[in-house]
């Protein structure tokens, strides 16, 4: 019994993006343990790529910073980040999480985040946090914020791994953090109730061929955008064009790119794209004061506090155009990027020489999501979304008692709703612990009915 009890107070969190952030200091800050399962190297998740946030403009790394810091150093929270579930056994109450720990080649406990390694690395390879517009090397944090702030080796690229010579950081390490014999690792953890937050990822350019399918150098997506938004990006801010670092004069903003498209992309509404063209369009014309942004959409849902007043702002205040109308074509003419579309409002065909294109790409699941769902035994939808138990009323809870979801794992979703839902499902976490802590006899009762209990 004492055995089956170990876990029960003491909740998995599986993904770090603001909505497992969330989750974790409301259950931490409750008293009770985490264990927070990340599958980069850091927190943060979309989130720590944001320039500034709908609708207050607020700087997205400003506000989640403390945040992020405060998970990395909370008591009760224990970081397994570089790590994914494998499995999930057992009962509510008693959880048995088998937890994937990938070698980085550094040794935590040693390195004091120094710098010095990632700095004199001779390898650069395109940065995935920059969207690929920046570069990192071979040995690296992801972002300079980056929470643990410790290095990992990517090993594909790194020339001790591939050519068997460099050693460069193993060298220049002041305190002998770098370990090459360092192995993939499982580790267990035994806890009472798991939350689910593995968040979302943007169709791939490459899904979308009518749009350059990723091959025009000058069509970027909307998270790409955001790093060249970002002070902390690639080109400090700055917005210029991947292919020629020039300031685009002209730039083509198009929504629906792949969602409410069931033909070439995905059948249902990304949601969030609305709110974060006009953010681009409008972010866009202050960096640029003399650019035009032109957007095309099919018609602009802004269903949120100050969501409506905030597009009208881009409109009104920035000059931003907005056409209504699909693109049908995107593609290279010489310099610039040629775009053809339809303003159905005038029934007239317009075609624009844009120096960069933004497309709101299509928000989709995790990649790696069905996988994570059949390890947990729960259900995800047709579009690969989670499903819920019962999407009126039991938005957070999956079909397996006691494993709960929150954020854009869920369905794309803004900030706001992510950080609700995390707070939604803490406090389902946080009901289940207060009971068992009353009535310990309840946990020790394998599969006891959990959905009817929390109606009581
Ligand atoms: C271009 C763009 C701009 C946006 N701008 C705004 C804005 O201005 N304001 C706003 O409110 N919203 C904005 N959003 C939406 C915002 O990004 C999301 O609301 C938010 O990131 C959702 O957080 P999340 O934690 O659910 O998911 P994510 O941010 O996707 O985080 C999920 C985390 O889980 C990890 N993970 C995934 N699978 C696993 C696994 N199997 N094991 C372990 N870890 C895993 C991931 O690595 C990631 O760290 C924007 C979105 C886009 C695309």
């Amino acid at each position: 019994m004492a055995a089956a009890q170990a876990g029960q107070t003491r909740a998995l969190i599986i993904g770090a993006g603001i909505a497992g952030i969330q989750a974790a200091l409301d259950i931490a800050n409750s008293g009770y343990d985490v264990a927070l399962v990340e599958r980069l190297p850091s927190v943060g998740g979309h989130m720590a790529q944001l320039s500034e946030t709908f609708p207050t403009l607020d700087c997205s790394q400003c506000i989640l910073t403390p945040r992020t810091v405060e998970v990395g150093h909370h008591p009760h929270i224990r970081l397994l980040t570089y790590s994914e579930l494998e499995s999930l056994e057992g009962e509510p109450g008693h959880f048995v999480a088998r937890i994937r720990r990938r070698p980085p080649y550094v040794r935590w406990d040693v390195c004091t985040g120094c710098g010095v390694c990632t700095t004199k690395c001779p390898t650069k390879v395109p940065a995935e946090f920059e969207g690929g517009l920046g570069p990192r090397k071979a040995i690296y944090t992801l972002s300079p914020q980056a929470v643990p702030n410790k290095p990992v080796i990517d090993r594909e690229h790194c020339r001790y791994f591939t050519q068997g010579k460099c050693r460069i950081c193993e060298k220049l390490c002041p305190v002998g953090a770098i370990d090459y014999e360092q192995a993939e690792e499982i580790v267990e953890e035994t806890v009472g109730a798991v939350i689910v937050a593995s968040g979302y990822q943007l169709l791939p350019l490459g899904r979308l061929p009518e749009y350059g399918g990723g091959a025009v150098p000058d069509v970027i997506d909307g998270l790409q955008f955001e790093r060249l938004l970002s002070a902390s990006g690639p080109t400090a801010g700055k917005v210029r064009r991947p292919s020629d670092g020039r300031e685009p004069k002209t730039v083509v903003l198009v929504q629906c790119a792949g969602s409410r498209d069931p033909e070439h992309g995905v059948p249902y509404c990304s949601k969030i794209c609305c709110m974060y063209t006009a953010k681009h369009a409008l972010l866009y014309r202050h960096r640029v004061h003399d650019g035009r942004a032109i957007v095309f959409y099919i018609d602009i849902r802004s269903g949120g506090k100050g969501y409506e007043e905030f597009v009208q702002r881009a409109m009104e205040e920035e000059r931003v155009l907005y056409l209504r109308g699909k693109v049908s074509k995107i593609f290279r003419d010489g310099e610039r990027v040629m775009v053809w579309g339809t303003d159905t409002l005038t029934g007239r065909n317009v075609e624009v020489a844009a120096d960069l294109v933004v497309l709101a790409a299509a928000a989709t699941p995790d990649a790696a999501q069905a996988a994570l769902a059949q390890a947990l035994g729960i259900a995800a939808g047709a579009d690969g979304f989670l499903d819920e138990r019962d999407a009126t009323l039991a938005p957070v809870e999956t079909g397996r008692p006691g494993v709960y979801m929150a954020g854009a794992a869920l369905g794309p979703k803004d900030i706001p709703e992510t950080v609700a839902q995390g707070s939604a499902a803490a406090a389902k976490v946080l009901g289940l612990f207060a009971r068992w802590r009353a009535e310990p006899e309840l946990a020790a009762q394998p599969g006891h009915d959990l959905a009817t209990d929390e109606r009581r």
